[in-house]
């Protein structure tokens, strides 16, 4: 099997473009599926305070022996964290729960467009980037006219926006935007939390291929040069979504996906989401 392929963020950090997600994994079961996608190759793990396993996913990473500087790891700032004081508190919260002296990449969650102001907050991820504890600082469910703020109001552009994409939900325009902009764009859910799995037209490729519906879309966001990372406690599954380096879609299946576009957003719109837990 072929290596993961990386991206090169706007600084220079390389970031495995496939990686392994672990929203809505119970802590209890975390260390072992961190443990059991590393074992297969997986050396990018995608997590987030609010998701509750932290520090099972740096236990799991420990216990595997594989070296720290070896796994790319990310996390998010908690929606209840954005006054700055209280950024660098949650960011430094993280580093203790993980018990790691650095991150790979720390996301502003969600932009909470009603909560405080986004851009200060961003204002102190920076000044945590110039601290050297995180190699590269990002945004999470950014639209443009937030990035926009970004660029008039402070001088570091975020290296990375991860945004709800899947066969569903292509959001072409944000990635255009991203991609003018030297950000790398980061696809959550995206086999559409196994939405799409069941579509005719994936099923279709996938026979053609002779792959599973969910490594055809999978494969969908790699050539479209998107970073993934799929989430499942299965190994069967883990291995199943790793395998996709040994096969390609022609233009014309490429394109097939791309015009499902059925359904649009499962997840919340980030200019109207404003929850804080
Ligand atoms: P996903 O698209 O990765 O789908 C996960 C679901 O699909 C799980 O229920 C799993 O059991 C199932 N599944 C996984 N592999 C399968 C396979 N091979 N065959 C059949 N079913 C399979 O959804 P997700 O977990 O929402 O997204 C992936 C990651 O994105 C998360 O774990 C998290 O790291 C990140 N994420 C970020 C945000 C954000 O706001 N930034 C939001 C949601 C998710």
């Amino acid at each position: 099997m072929s290596a993961v392929p990386t991206v090169q963020l706007n600084n220079g950090v390389e970031i495995p473009q496939l990686g392994f997600g672990v929203f809505q994994i119970k802590p209890e079961d975390t260390r072992a599926a961190t443990m059991e996608a590393l074992r297969v190759g997986y050396r990018h793990i995608d997590t987030a305070e609010i998701y509750g396993n932290e520090r099972e996913v740096a236990e799991g990473i420990r216990d595997c022996g594989i070296d720290r500087t070896d796994v790319f790891v990310t996390s998010k700032l908690n929606n209840g964290f954005h006054a700055p004081d209280r950024t660098f508190e949650a960011f430094d919260r993280s580093l203790e729960v993980m018990k790691f002296d650095y991150l790979d990449l720390f996301l502003i969650h969600w932009p909470l467009p009603a909560v405080g102001d986004f851009v200060d907050t961003w204002k102190a991820l920076i000044e945590i980037y110039r601290s050297g504890r995180v190699r590269a600082i990002g945004v999470s469910n950014f639209q443009p006219h937030h990035l926009d703020r970004l660029a008039a109001e402070t001088t570091v552009v975020p290296a990375a926006n991860q945004i709800e994409i899947h066969p569903y939900f292509a959001q072409d325009d944000v990635r255009a935007f991203d991609r003018e902009h030297g950000i790398a764009t980061e696809a959550w859910s995206p086999i559409g939390q196994g939405q799409v799995l069941d579509d005719p037209t994936i099923v279709h490729i996938a026979e053609r291929v002779h792959r599973t519906p969910a490594q055809v879309t999978l494969r969908w966001h790699i050539q479209r040069g998107d970073i993934v990372f799929p989430k499942s406690v299965t190994p069967a599954r883990i291995a199943e979504n790793f395998a996709i380096f040994d096969f390609e879609l022609a233009d014309e299946e490429m394109a097939a996906i791309t015009a499902l576009r059925g359904g649009g957003r499962r997840g919340p719109d980030p200019d109207e989401f404003n929850w804080i837990p």
